[in-house]
């Protein structure tokens, strides 16, 4: 706020929201407040005609009976009314959450299929992919088929926007799999038991969490099971090139990260993300996918930690990534371009193309030698 001096449009926004909703509450209490003097004139009303009652009926009657009668009457009549009242407000007030929860009970009912475990992903395709976010009126995804095999790496290259975040969210199931053409060891998506298939994937996306937590569970986190096991976790930071770092913290793996709580300590951007990319190799799974997992890396790091995953790791994976010394390690480059995959091969024959990989080699050139993956 201070740096974008952006105080002033916040407070106007803030002030714009706080008067409607004073104008609302107003508006309710007016109506409110008409209703309950409506009620209160009822009652008088009652109260008036009642007295009047007692006093033409005075001469044939004991009078102060009659007083306790009526008046004890028009209190019994004036609590049925509030109660009545307060179960209508009580009925109409949770109606509303029934309503959600019946809509959220009929999502995706269940065990209408059988639904396939998945032991081991061992080829996943991709065929005339079409995806269209609801409420928009455009598709991001047109027509995307590829497939890949153990141990294939792919890279996804592409302009912002082009939908290969989208993709990957496919993939990973994390959309309605129902009408998606996408499968799974030869099986459709939607019977696949998607658990499981999660299980057998490690997915890290741009936005990971940086847990305040011990190194260790930032890391184990996504194999819980394993999280004692030092040696497994020494070789990955030794993948990301962490080890040194976590040497230095006062009790290695077991050191605190984050400021939040006393005694944590704090990383910088980059060993963030060195530590979530520790955390998707940590997992035992057969496919890895990653969503820039080296934005916030320097070239020389992202350089040594990918290209060390990419030739050695034996596990299929997924690389989404804009830079194309990255995507140049890749056995397979898709380019997507709005929604469409217009490009793909190894770098080499994409260069040959001379299409819009060959552009965005020109344009990012001058950073890489890409002959030798190095800084110029
Ligand atoms: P990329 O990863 O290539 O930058 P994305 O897959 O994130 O592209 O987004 C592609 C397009 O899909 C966006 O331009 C946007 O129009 C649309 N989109 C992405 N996420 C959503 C969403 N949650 N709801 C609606 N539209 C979305």
């Amino acid at each position: 706020i201070i740096l974008f001096n952006a105080f002033n449009f916040l407070e106007l926004n803030w002030k714009k929201q706080f008067l409607l909703l004073a104008e609302k509450k107003l508006n309710f209490i007016k109506t409110k407040s008409k209703t309950l003097f409506s009620a209160e004139l009822i009652i008088l009303l009652t109260f008036t005609l009642s007295g009047l009652v007692i006093i033409i009926d005075f001469k044939n009657s004991n009078m102060a009976a009659d007083l306790v009668a009526t008046i004890q009457s028009i209190q019994l009549f004036q609590t049925n009314l509030n109660n009545i009242a307060k179960s209508y407000s009580d009925f109409k007030g949770t109606l509303i959450f029934i309503e959600d929860y019946m809509k959220f009970i009929h999502i995706n009912p269940r065990n209408e299929v059988k639904l396939n475990k998945i032991e081991k992903l061992h080829r996943l395709e991709v065929k005339n992919l079409w995806f269209r976010y609801p409420h928009n009126n455009f598709d991001t995804l047109k027509g995307i088929s590829f497939n890949i095999n153990p141990g294939k790496k792919i890279a996804i290259v592409g302009e912002n926007g082009s939908g290969k975040t989208t993709l990957i969210k496919c993939i990973a199931g994390l959309y309605s799999k129902e009408n998606l053409p996408i499968f799974i060891n030869g099986i459709p998506i939607k019977e696949v038991d998607i658990e499981s298939l999660q299980d057998r994937m490690s997915v890290l996306f741009q936005d990971f969490i940086s847990y305040e937590l011990t190194v260790r569970e930032n890391i184990g986190i996504s194999s819980s099971s394993n999280m004692d096991d030092n040696i497994r976790l020494q070789n990955v930071a030794e993948k990301v090139n962490l080890l040194e770092i976590i040497n230095k913290l006062p009790n290695r793996f077991d050191s605190l990260l984050g400021r939040y709580f006393e005694g944590g300590n704090e990383l910088s951007g980059g060993q963030w993300q060195k530590i979530a990319l520790g955390r998707a190799l940590f997992r035992e799974s057969d496919l890895i996918i990653l969503d820039e997992p080296t934005a916030a890396l320097d070239p020389v790091s992202e350089k040594e930690i990918l290209e060390d995953i990419l030739n050695e790791c034996d596990k299929s994976i997924i690389i989404v990534t804009h830079r194309l010394g990255v995507a140049s390690l890749a056995d397979e480059i898709l380019v997507m371009k709005d929604g469409q995959i217009v490009e793909s091969g190894t770098h080499n024959e994409l260069l040959s193309l001379n299409g819009e990989y060959k552009k965005m080699y020109e344009s990012q050139s001058h950073w890489y030698n890409l002959q030798k993956g190095v800084l110029i």
